[in-house]
């Protein structure tokens, strides 16, 4: 994703045709409007109100099950442990729960929610590289199936709790291999220079090390590059370096059983071209068919982001000298992507006259007290009145899970279809909730 790629450009974004036509769960009826798994979304907003988030969960089912395919024709053993930072909604949890997906965890919060939803804790990775040893001893506690430990102090801590307890922890190294996912600068993981993970050139002596400690049986090692990443070159050099440390590690006598390739599977926001599931396998295969390992990847971005969509409704249009600004009632304290990563999504009308009428640039914004508030800028849309209702497209990944309530505003509701049914799978927030937690001081 090259650095610009946020800004619109009128004459090469996708049209609102094309962002419906790439989206198979999404379709507009002459009457009902724009319709998501058969289930118009107009009929959700006008009984949840807006803004709120709607979700197919037969789109997160088969991407999971497309996911899982193009690893098992790899013939190789290949865990998924879905990422759950990307979408913690129980709804979503129980949904790979019950698709027999694991989970990666990056918090002790996160682990509850996991187990809460049913995702047995053997098929649990925990990452991170901050975690606190009250959450190390939750994971140990559970059991959890592997530790992935990020450096030498964390190695350190998490043996001693180990060791006290007399237990043994199952712990992956994360290698940070020195690679460039070319991704937004906020998410790329696997540079020198980012914080997460342990010095490639440290790696062998650490993971030795590792196995003469207390506490501490070493089973492989981890990675984890980035996120919305577009190519495949960086994952195959972090690949590369990742199977010829575990061919030194076997060399130098240590047993490596597991590699754990990491998540950051980019998703076409912009229907711009993005590494398919099948090539992501094949460059694992190019790397680790020949070392007799068990695999596991970390997938949350793809396996949820397209399937949801952020409800708004136009508070009013405000015209001036240049284009006109849409006020929507979803703001950046919703969806924080576009404010922070410059993120493009697709925003398109709900009504089916609105969708065809021919579209002018305009400005999208939300009506928080910061200019960072702004969805979109330049963007083609047709002329929208107060009351209409549109929807931000590809925002089941990072959305909800990154709301807070700045401006006082709750927290928005999340719905989901399922086999054209929908319900709710989290309420909007009370107004009252945003001041249940003050106290005023005596
Ligand atoms: C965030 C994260 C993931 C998931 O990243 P996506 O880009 O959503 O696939 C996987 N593994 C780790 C360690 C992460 O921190």
């Amino acid at each position: 994703m090259a650095a610009a790629s946020h800004r619109n450009d009128p004459t090469t974004d996708p049209s609102i045709h094309d962002l419906i036509a790439g989206r198979p769960w999404l379709r507009y009826h002459a009457m009902d409007g724009l319709l998501l798994d058969g289930v118009p979304l107009a009929a959700i907003a006008d009984a949840v109100a807006t803004p709120t988030w709607v979700y197919s969960a037969a789109t997160m089912r088969a991407r999971c099950r497309a996911l899982t395919a193009a690893m098992t024709e790899t013939a190789l053993d290949v865990s998924t442990h879905y990422a759950v930072k990307a979408n913690d909604s129980l709804a979503v949890l129980a949904l790979f729960a019950a698709e027999a997906v694991g989970a990666d965890v990056v918090s002790g919060g996160e682990l509850l929610k996991a187990r809460q939803a049913g995702i047995p804790a053997s098929r649990i990775v925990y990452s991170g590289i901050g975690k606190s040893a009250a959450e190390l001893r939750l994971a140990l506690a559970h059991d959890v199936g592997q530790i992935n430990v990020e450096s030498a102090e964390e190695l350190a801590m998490l043996s001693a709790l180990a060791a006290a307890d007399g237990i043994t922890a199952r712990v992956a190294l994360r290698i940070n291999p020195d690679v460039d996912a070319a991704t937004n600068d906020k998410i790329a993981t696997g540079r020198a220079t980012d914080k997460f993970g342990i010095a490639h050139h440290e790696a062998a002596a650490l993971y030795a090390q590792a196995a003469s400690l207390p506490g501490i049986r070493p089973v492989g090692l981890a990675t984890h590059i980035g996120s919305q990443i577009l190519d495949l070159a960086p994952y195959r050099d972090a690949f590369a370096r990742i199977a010829g440390l575990a061919q030194t590690l076997r060399r130098n006598g240590l047993a490596v059983e597991t590699v754990d390739c990491g998540g950051g599977l980019g998703i076409a926001y912009r229907n711009e071209p993005a590494v398919s599931p099948t090539a992501l396998a094949a460059a694992m295969k190019a790397a680790f068919h020949n070392l007799d390992l068990r695999l596991a990847i970390e997938p949350g971005r793809w396996l949820v982001g397209p399937a949801g969509v952020l409800l708004a409704s136009v508070v009013l249009v405000k015209r001036t000298a240049q284009q006109p600004f849409v006020v929507l009632d979803a703001a950046m304290n919703d969806l924080v992507r576009p404010a922070m990563y410059d993120a493009w999504h697709g925003i398109v009308p709900l009504s089916a006259t609105d969708a065809l009428a021919p579209p002018r640039p305009a400005t999208v914004v939300g009506p928080v007290c910061e200019t960072g508030d702004t969805f979109a800028r330049n963007r083609a849309l047709p002329p929208l009145a107060g009351n209409a209702c549109v929807a931000i497209l590809d925002a089941g990944a990072y959305g909800a899970v990154m709301s807070s309530t700045y401006n006082a505003r709750p927290l928005a509701a999340e719905v989901w279809v399922d086999a054209e049914r929908w319900s709710v799978i989290r309420d909007r927030q009370p107004i009252e909730a945003l001041w249940q937690r003050d106290r005023l001081p005596p």
